[in-house]
């Protein structure tokens, strides 16, 4: 099964694709993920992109593509995209690559946020620096402070998750990525959940969607 997640930043998509992928056993693939990885790690693809991640503008669309085809040939056996596609550029190049190997999106789930909560949540969440557990110091906090439940890693909060980036952010999403909810519509099987509810609620209703999904294969 091949899925997409859209949402803008703070959403939550980060949190319901790891749940997703582990349920139904695909690939999780998440664009910011792998480059904060290549970036932590040094590596030339990382100092290529370091930039645009501070700066919160998307990197651009030809290195992400790329990227995005070498993982999806590692993944044959399913997978969910978290953060790809961002662009209608990217989209139409992920279209054609699946049409090349004869394969398909089953679904398209839109995480759609009110974006005022959106600022509040990510200037107030945190990841370990270990094993990459996400929390928040409000709605998920840990038990102790600065410390991962999991591993007992260190938790930090994202360079990009400062105010004013985070509102760089939502503008580059508005722009240029809000445009694919259009085109997912119009094109394949599309759902939506109001990513404004708790979240076992948001992934409830999530799994009702990926279910269906499943039986329509
Ligand atoms: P969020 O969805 O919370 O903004 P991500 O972790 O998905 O965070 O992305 C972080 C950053 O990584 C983006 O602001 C952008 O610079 C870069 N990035 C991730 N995915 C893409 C993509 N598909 N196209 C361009 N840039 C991307
Ligand atoms: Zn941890």
């Amino acid at each position: 099964m091949n899925l997409i997640l859209l949402g803008c930043p703070g959403a939550g998509k980060g949190t319901q694709s790891k749940l997703l992928a582990q349920r139904y056993g695909l690939a999780h693939i998440a664009t910011g993920d792998l480059f904060r990885a290549q970036i932590a790690q040094k590596t030339a693809l990382g100092q290529k992109v370091e930039s645009y991640l501070k700066s919160g503008t998307l990197v651009p669309d030809s290195i992400v593509v790329e990227m995005v085809a070498g993982k999806l040939g590692e993944c044959s056996s399913g997978w969910l995209l978290d953060g790809f596609p961002r662009t209608l550029e990217q989209a139409q190049a992920l279209d054609k690559m699946l049409k090349s190997e004869g394969k398909t999106i089953d679904m398209v789930l839109y995480l759609n946020m009110d974006e005022k909560a959106v600022l509040a949540r990510m200037t107030t969440r945190r990841s370990c620096a270990s094993c990459g557990e996400l929390y928040n110091t409000i709605s998920k906090p840990p038990t102790t402070e600065g410390k991962c439940d999991k591993c007992g890693g260190e938790l930090k909060q994202r360079d990009d998750d400062q105010e004013t980036t985070v509102k760089k952010r939502l503008m580059v999403y508005e722009d240029l990525t809000r445009p694919l909810i259009a085109y997912y519509r119009s094109e394949h099987a599309f759902n939506e959940v109001n990513g404004n509810q708790p979240m076992e609620k948001v992934t409830g209703e999530l799994v009702a969607f990926v279910d269906q999904a499943k039986v329509a294969r």
